[in-house]
């Protein structure tokens, strides 16, 4: 069984975020650049797998030259090879762009299985995942917080407003983890020094055939800082506070 695992590097959510407002794009300087938690969510699910069964289990990553980090990380883990699809035309890549990288690359490894995360915790567009499935025609099993994998197929509980669906589909399929599913587990020395022996390969955008490939669709027109806060309102009870705070969420459409 092979199965590739889509891990981001992204900005630490505890640090500060910015936007370079004279590009409009993430400011990748503005905090520590650590690997997604719920890629590592995904890769716990993949290794799961591979510690009872014969896997053969790829992380891949599209992200700058510093993303390989994330890479490390999980072959640390356990992962048995890296995927690094690194491309200076790839900067401000969009949802579609960075799925139909994604899928050129995945393509060219080949799959049993893509597990993601469902949705990252920068960009949030929770989207990657169906985008693939319908990029390279296999079934998606989306926002999973539990994935068990078999040799013909996955199956998975998807928690909705309503209650919990069981979802399964055929292999060769995408399946999307949530972040309620298993706790990723800790490298450990031993796995960080096998992980520096581990393949790790870098493809540019003419190794996936993708070099005319049209640019990102989504464009960001303009970006304004957001306002800095405003010291809030204090009430202090001298007995009319209730009245008074009744009478702000009033003024203000609140009740
Ligand atoms: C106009 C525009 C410009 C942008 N410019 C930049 C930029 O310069 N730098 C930047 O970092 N982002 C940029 N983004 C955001 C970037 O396009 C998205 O982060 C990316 O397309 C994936 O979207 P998402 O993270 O919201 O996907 P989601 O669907 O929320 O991600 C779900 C899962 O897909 C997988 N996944 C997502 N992205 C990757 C990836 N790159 N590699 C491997 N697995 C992945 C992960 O498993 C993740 O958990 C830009 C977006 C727009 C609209």
């Amino acid at each position: 069984m092979k199965i590739v695992v889509l891990v981001k590097q992204v900005l630490d959510t505890w640090g500060e975020r910015r936007l370079d407002l004279s590009t409009g794009l993430l400011d990748r300087s503005s905090s520590d650049l650590i690997i997604d938690e719920v890629g590592e969510r995904a890769l716990e699910a993949a290794l799961a797998y591979k510690d009872a069964n014969d896997a053969d289990v790829i992380v891949m990553t599209m992200g700058p030259r510093e993303a390989t980090d994330v890479l490390r990380k999980g072959l640390a883990m356990g992962a048995d090879t890296a995927v690094h699809v690194l491309d200076d035309e790839l900067a401000g890549s969009d949802m579609v762009r960075t799925a139909t990288v994604l899928a050129a690359a995945l393509r060219r490894t080949g799959f049993d299985l893509v597990i993601t995360g469902n949705e990252s915790t920068d960009g949030r567009g929770g989207a990657i995942a169906p985008m693939l499935s319908e990029i390279l025609g296999v079934p998606q099993v989306t926002y999973l917080n539990s994935l068990a994998i078999a040799a013909d197929g996955i199956s998975g509980e998807r928690g909705t407003e309503a209650g919990t669906q069981d979802v399964h589909a055929s292999l060769p399929a995408v399946a999307s983890v949530t972040e309620r599913s298993p706790e990723p587990r800790f490298p450990g020395f031993k796995g960080s020094m096998r992980a520096k022996k581990k393949p790790l390969d870098t493809w540019a955008l003419s190794d996936l055939g993708e070099s005319g490939s049209p640019a990102a669709r989504s464009v960001v027109l303009s970006t304004a800082e957001r306002p800095a806060r405003t010291a809030g309102r204090k009430v202090v009870d001298d007995g009319s506070a209730a009245h008074e705070l009744a009478a702000f969420l009033s003024d203000e459409h609140l009740i």
